[in-house]
């Protein structure tokens, strides 16, 4: 039987070739320097995995409520009012705040589409982007729009405003951002907030690397917990009758593999989503849930700082040599490839290749390729056997 046939519409018009392919020719390396990799590499808190293994014990192994288990959706609402100042109420019935557990960030974002698009209608979505955001707006049905962000690879809303049509459902913003691990300002995500509530579309807010924001990007908020915190558009007053809060647990504890995160935000999208979930995901694992309780307790700021350094370290070797706009956070530098070398971001990372070094060129999250994305989560070692490879090629010319 012919299956190709019969594949979808939807499947024929989704290319997974690029990032496969450097997965490919990666797999082909005996012990490559791997700045190609989108986790952190430090192992999961004992706590939480103990957690997670007491809850396969006791059993907790059924089906949860389609929203999570109510310990953990509670501690997320506590969260919600401590953090970023939502009512405090957020995630009771009958709250104007709701809030669902999903299977991944990729699981609460998928769901946000699924509940806002239909035929046609548009999400403005950043360029470069997170590799899933334009496949999940078409599997959705929805027309990704893009908002050119380069050289900075801020998504403001001066550059946000003329992409609105009367189709526009929602604007996609990431901060910290994966590729580049640009923050966004306190004001310019207020901007884009008001933006958003002035046009009545959903600001979709994917803090997936809300943790990993370096100090020198944090913000005095006047919303939510006293101090210098990541800024959010979620933290203006109000920002819960239009914002779509998600965020993750994988990135931040080092379990990107329980595929676990969580949305809240206005109650009636929350509720829809709700059973857009029933119908596919049914639940987020149900152990791991319990296993999420336990992150609340755990302090990864070690790890952040960590972070900051190798930050710093990729900054002082390649700033001379190229344009690195300064990672605010997360654990990636987007780096443009110098002129000079008159090479495509493919080029680029297939010479790296020959050279045992493993990066993901611009064309994966962007429609432009003159850039690739350098994860600095790795050992010192690694990082600093990655940046003399980058040194010396980018010397040569
Ligand atoms: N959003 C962004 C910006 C990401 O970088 C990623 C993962 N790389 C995701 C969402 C999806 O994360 P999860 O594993 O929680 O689905």
């Amino acid at each position: 039987m012919d299956v190709g046939r019969l594949i979808s519409k939807r499947c024929r018009e989704i290319d997974a070739s690029g990032i496969r392919r450097v997965f490919e020719l990666g797999a082909k390396l005996k012990d490559p320097i791997n700045l190609s990799i989108g986790q952190p590499d430090f192992p999961v808190p004992e706590a939480v995995k103990r957690a997670a293994i007491e809850a396969i014990s006791r059993n907790e192994n059924g089906y949860t409520l389609t929203t999570g288990i109510p310990a953990l959706r509670k501690r997320i609402a506590q969260e919600l009012v401590e953090d970023v100042g939502w009512p405090s109420d957020a995630g009771e019935p009958g709250s104007a705040v709701g809030a669902i557990v999903s299977a991944g960030t990729s699981g609460a974002l998928h769901l946000a589409m699924l509940a806002l698009l239909s035929p046609g209608d548009e999400i403005i979505i950043p360029d470069p982007y997170f590799v899933a955001y334009p496949h999940m707006a078409r599997i959705c049905d929805g027309v990704p729009v893009f908002c050119d962000t380069y050289p900075d690879f801020r998504m403001t809303a001066a550059r946000i405003e003329p992409l609105m049509t009367a189709r526009t459902r929602a604007v996609l913003l990431n901060s910290p951002g994966n590729p580049s691990g640009v923050v966004m300002s306190q004001r310019e995500c207020e901007e884009v907030l008001e933006l958003c509530r002035s046009r009545g579309v959903v600001l979709i807010s994917d803090e997936i690397y809300d943790r990993f924001c370096f100090a020198d990007a944090l913000t005095e908020c006047r919303v939510g917990r006293a101090g210098r915190r990541c800024p959010s558009p979620a933290r203006v007053a109000g920002a819960h009758e239009c914002v779509l809060l998600i965020r993750g647990f994988g990135k931040t504890y080092g379990c990107t593999g329980w595929r676990m995160g969580y949305a809240a935000g206005p109650r009636r999208l929350i509720d829809e989503m709700t059973k857009m979930q029933q119908y596919s995901f049914v639940c987020a694992p149900a152990p791991l849930q319990h296993g999420c309780l336990a992150t609340f307790d755990c302090d990864m700021t070690p790890f952040v700082e960590s972070y900051a350094r190798k930050r710093d370290e990729v900054m002082r070797r390649l700033a001379p040599l190229t344009e690195v706009v300064r990672p605010g956070g997360a654990f990636y530098a987007f780096v443009q490839i110098p002129a000079r070398l008159q090479m495509t971001g493919r080029q680029f990372c297939d010479a790296a290749i020959e050279r045992d070094l493993l990066l993901i060129p611009g064309e994966v999250f962007s429609r432009r390729d003159s850039h690739f994305r350098l994860s600095f989560a790795t050992s010192d070692g690694t990082l600093q056997r990655g940046l003399d490879v980058l040194t010396s090629m980018m010397h040569r010319a």
